[in-house]
């Protein structure tokens, strides 16, 4: 009571490319930024999560980055070569776009609670409080990594790691390092710790690797399967997740080099190292946990409809309509969540929010 809000009509959370996806659709169907519309992000500069991921992955080495609408990325960022950094190209490509479109971002401003008075939902922040009538929520992964509970991992006198620690491969020189995961991260830093120490890779299910280049087609078919779990309110799967891994040369390579050996999931995590069911025990100076993301929602709680599941109904174009409160629209959330993905949510939710919202 007492806190002064700042009005607008809808709030976008999040300013990655699902959120300068919206923002850009507001813009283009006549909305100001301000009383009409205002963009909050918690990361001190443009970029999204891009800003924040480690040197190493560079444009050669992720799958590909979509354009966001009305602005091609390799035309704007042109280096023609693909060792840059991608924590630098594409941060520097959203700061572009952000002028271009006149898209003016608040930042650092942390979301911390979404509650629902009467017609308006009021936004909690690090700082200013805002109220909206509706919510484009896009922040992503990046701030929720997820690793799963095994005994004893309060004992392990080692460091445990997540994907969002790594910064080099140097920093693990001289140490030996579990690499935990089946997904393009866990393969991708293997690769690279590899070559400087020792290391013992671990899944759950062998990965699976996929022949051939990856086509469009194998592509809908990932969006379509999540797609489908969303729609019933199941938890989503994340989309790489669903869409296997390319056989690369660096993976050919691996597997000369002998690192692509395969351990099943360890029983226990112990003082110095890891057991398995059958009693045999590595010790470890590191265990490097690849085993991905939730979906950072936590500040919408309080207006969020969850299911028994855990999941939440999606609707409308894209799923990325909240079934049982159309006001909140959730982006990078199931099917959207790939840089093409985001970009095709930001265009359906702003639509359809406005729509909803008879404004
Ligand atoms: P993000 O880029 O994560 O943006 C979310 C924004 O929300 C951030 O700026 C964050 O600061 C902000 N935020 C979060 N919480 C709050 C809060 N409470 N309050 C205010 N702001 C908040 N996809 C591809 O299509 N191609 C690839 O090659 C590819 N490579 C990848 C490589 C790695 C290592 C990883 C981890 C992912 C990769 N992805 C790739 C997935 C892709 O990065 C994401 O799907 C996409 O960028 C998501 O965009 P987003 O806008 O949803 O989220």
């Amino acid at each position: 009571a007492g806190t002064v809000r700042y009005k607008t009509k809808i709030a976008v959370i999040g300013a990655g490319q699902a959120g300068l996806s919206a923002a850009y659709h507001l813009k283009k169907m006549g909305f100001r930024t301000g009383p009409d519309f205002i963009v909050l992000d918690e990361a001190p500069r443009p970029g999204g999560a891009w800003q924040s991921r480690w040197d190493s992955l560079t444009l050669s080495t992720v799958n590909r980055i979509h354009d966001l609408p009305g602005m091609s990325f390799e035309e704007t960022i042109a280096t023609g070569e693909t060792e840059v950094r991608a924590n630098v190209a594409v941060p520097h490509y959203f700061d572009l776009y952000e002028k271009k479109f006149g898209l003016q971002v608040y930042r650092p401003i942390k979301v911390e609670k979404v509650s629902l008075h009467g017609e308006r939902f009021y936004i909690d922040t690090s700082s200013t409080a805002f109220s909206a009538q509706g919510i484009i929520n896009a922040t992503g992964t990046w701030e929720s990594p997820y690793i799963p509970e095994y005994p004893g991992a309060e004992l392990f006198q080692g460091e445990q790691l997540h994907t969002r620690n790594f910064r080099k491969a140097d920093y693990f020189k001289g140490k030996h390092v579990i690499i935990v995961g089946a997904g393009i991260s866990a393969i991708q830093l293997l690769d690279q710790i590899s070559k400087v120490t020792s290391t013992t890779w671990v899944t759950r299910r062998p990965p699976e690797f996929r022949e051939g280049p990856f086509d469009d087609m194998a592509g809908r078919m990932a969006v379509a399967t999540v797609d489908k779990r969303v729609r019933q309110g199941l938890l989503p799967l994340s989309v790489v997740s669903v869409t296997g891994l390319p056989v690369t040369p660096e993976i050919k390579d691996m597997e000369k080099r002998g690192v692509l050996k395969r351990f099943p999931m360890f029983r226990e995590i112990t003082k110095d190292g890891v057991k398995w069911e059958d009693g045999k025990e590595e010790k470890a100076d590191v265990i490097l946990w690849n085993t991905g993301f939730r979906w950072s929602l936590s500040h919408l709680d309080p207006v969020l409809p969850r299911e028994e599941t855990g999941g939440i109904i999606m609707s409308g174009r894209l799923a990325t309509e909240v079934s049982k409160e159309p006001k909140i629209h959730l982006l990078g959330y199931g099917p959207s969540a790939s840089t093409i993905g985001a970009n095709r949510a930001g265009s359906a939710a702003a639509r359809e929010l406005v729509k909803t919202l008879g404004i």
